[in-house]
């Protein structure tokens, strides 16, 4: 069975920078609703689109098509007095905009003089990254499935 619109596939992948450095690895296999269901990066979607089981599919990506380019707006300082007293470099913090009501989120990179600087940059932003997936599995979505937009059972949603 090929993999196509409605298809959910069972994957292993790996995740390597451009220097060929692993920086992720599934530990199970992931499972998504192939489609455009926004459940996956749309270039290794589309890598995979038609492909069927035992293939493995090479993808490199610049960072527009993988993470997003490094946008320098978006990394702030502010006061140290303005965080909790336990703050750690690495630490996560979700912001709300009270206008539009998105949610960010911003990971402390740095400490220095009373002066906390934050980054709300995908921490792999700015990067080229290429990603192998190897299938292992392909089947038809089901009716509710499709509906919901996501794979259901083992490795799915479950609710
Ligand atoms: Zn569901």
């Amino acid at each position: 069975m090929q993999i196509s619109k409605n298809s959910v596939v069972t994957l292993n992948y790996t995740m390597f920078d451009d220097q060929g450095a692993v920086i992720d690895k599934n530990h199970h296999p992931i499972v998504y609703l192939h489609g455009g269901y926004d459940n996956i990066l749309p270039a290794v979607e589309a890598a995979l689109d038609g492909q069927v089981v035992g293939q493995v599919v090479s993808v490199s990506m610049g960072p527009d098509e993988a993470f997003g380019e490094f946008d320098p707006s978006l990394v702030h300082e502010e006061d140290v007095g303005l965080f909790p007293p336990d703050l750690e470099v690495g630490m996560m913090f979700e912001t709300r905009d009270p206008e539009t009501d998105e949610t960010a989120q911003y990971r402390v990179t740095a400490i220095d003089a009373g002066m906390v600087t934050v980054d709300g940059n995908h921490p792999l932003a700015g990067m080229s990254v290429r990603f192998d997936a190897e299938i292992l599995e392909v089947r038809a979505a089901t009716e509710e499935e499709i509906a919901h937009g996501h794979v259901h059972g083992e490795h799915g949603h479950h609710h």
